[in-house]
């Protein structure tokens, strides 16, 4: 297998965008009515489940499908069971989906179920695992981690993004607080966070190393990160946890430190609005709110053909529904009027050289993506190095012959994954 470092990056020229002055507070959407809840484990039917239509749930309640399941969410309303479905999302990923229907007399401040948390891995993996930011506690629990470092990711990791900046900006405290409990339950040696170097930010946490990073993309990205801060080459196929360092975001740590502080898990989640036009705002809405209501609180038409992205522009994921519900990790949604979506073509490469240049992972895009067309997913791997690619989408952003290469990367790495756990 080709194992590549990144010391031969080249010099992409798209650049992050900075959290405008003056900035709004985010608007808050009202709890809706009907929420619906992702649990990532797919329905069997040869056990008994746990979970039942018009079963009552209370707000803070953990739900899991089966007795022996490791995977739960936390219920974010007071109310009833109202549908149990299978969902896929657009990588074929198969899980459940749960509507709670809401008490109609709670308000969002109704009480959550207390927690009896200790400061120790497990038991905040055990009930906080859906916080808003999806603090990475199952990582940290896992006997065998060994953590070193903690990188809280106050620069956004795709563009047009500022939900992480916003946070990082305006609760310092909390991210001093939530850090002082990620050192006790992960014993970690270092502690930094990364704020965009254009930031005006006057004064940064007391339990964090700032590291500044630069304004050019992908140097948020935590391959980068580790190469450019903290003197690290990820192998390919390797994560950054296997080096010991972790990334969280500091919405997932002001989120820990909230749940130590009212032993209760919140669940009002900060994510970054692009509108057709372009236009960026910043919403916190309950976990399990349909993207619906937050489109028609904004006023925003979804028309046949529209796009609706999770995640940013370089490195997100399009959903076929607007009633794909915010999640503890959903910092962005985007939304591209039919008239502006690039077109993807079925052309053949035209061998320009484009994406190779732009790789900073130095990888053939050109030669990769043969391979993954023709499903050989091994042979991608093993000659052209498809464990290396850091997801940072540039190879399709420059592509003349707009063939959707990163679509072809991460189904690859999704059909290997799948591949060697089969075998
Ligand atoms: S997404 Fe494309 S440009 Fe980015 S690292 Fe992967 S192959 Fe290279
Ligand atoms: S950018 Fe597109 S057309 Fe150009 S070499 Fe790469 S895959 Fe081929």
């Amino acid at each position: 297998m080709i194992k590549r470092s990144f010391f031969t990056l080249s010099k992409p020229k798209l650049h992050y965008s900075l959290i405008e002055p003056g900035y709004k507070e985010p608007e808050s959407i009202p709890v809706p009515s009907d929420l619906i809840l992702l649990l990532n484990e797919s329905i069997d039917n040869k056990k008994e489940m746990l979970l039942k239509k018009d079963q009552a749930v209370e707000k803070g309640e953990k739900l899991s499908m089966y007795e022996d399941s490791s995977e739960y969410v936390v219920c974010p309303v007071s109310g009833k069971i109202t549908d149990i479905d299978i969902y896929s999302d657009s990588m074929g990923k198969v899980s459940t989906s749960l509507i709670i229907k809401k008490e109609q007399i709670q308000s969002s401040d109704s009480p959550s179920t207390a927690y009896d948390l200790t400061e120790d891995a497990a038991c905040a993996d055990r009930f906080l695992r859906n916080l808003p930011g999806a603090p990475p506690l199952r990582a940290f629990a896992n006997s065998s981690a060994k953590v070193d470092t903690i990188v809280i990711t106050g620069a956004d990791s795709d563009l047009s993004c500022c939900t992480c900046q916003y946070v990082a900006l305006n609760y310092i405290d909390k991210i001093n607080a939530g850090a002082k409990i990620l050192k006790q339950i992960t014993k970690a040696g270092k502690i930094c966070m990364t704020i965009p170097e254009q930031l005006h930010y006057p004064e940064g946490p007391d339990m964090a190393q700032v590291i500044r990073t630069s304004m050019v993309y992908p140097s948020n990205q935590p391959a980068m990160i580790l190469k450019d801060h903290l003197g690290m080459v990820l192998p390919a196929g390797q994560t950054p946890e296997d080096l010991g360092v972790y990334f969280i975001s500091p919405e997932a740590v002001v989120s820990l430190a909230n749940a130590y502080e009212t032993q209760t898990a919140g669940f009002e989640k900060i994510v970054t609005i692009i509108g057709k036009q372009g236009l960026v705002s910043c919403v916190k809405a309950t976990i399990g709110t349909p993207l619906k209501k937050i489109f028609d609180t904004f006023g925003i038409q979804i028309n046949e053909q529209d796009r609706i992205i999770i995640g940013g522009p370089m490195q997100g994921v399009t959903t076929f529904t607007q009633d794909h519900p915010v999640q503890a990790d959903t910092d962005t949604v985007i939304i591209q009027d039919r008239e502006i979506i690039p077109e993807l073509s079925d052309n053949a490469c035209v061998n320009c050289g484009r994406c190779v240049q732009i790789c900073p992972a130095s990888i053939p895009v050109n030669l990769l993506v043969r391979y993954l067309e023709a499903d050989h997913y091994e042979e991608a791997a093993d000659k052209f190095d498809l464990e290396s690619c850091i997801e940072c989408g540039l190879c399709a952003y420059a592509c003349l012959a707009r063939i959707p290469l990163f679509q072809y990367i991460k189904l690859g790495k999704h059909e290997l994954l799948k591949l060697r756990a089969d075998a």
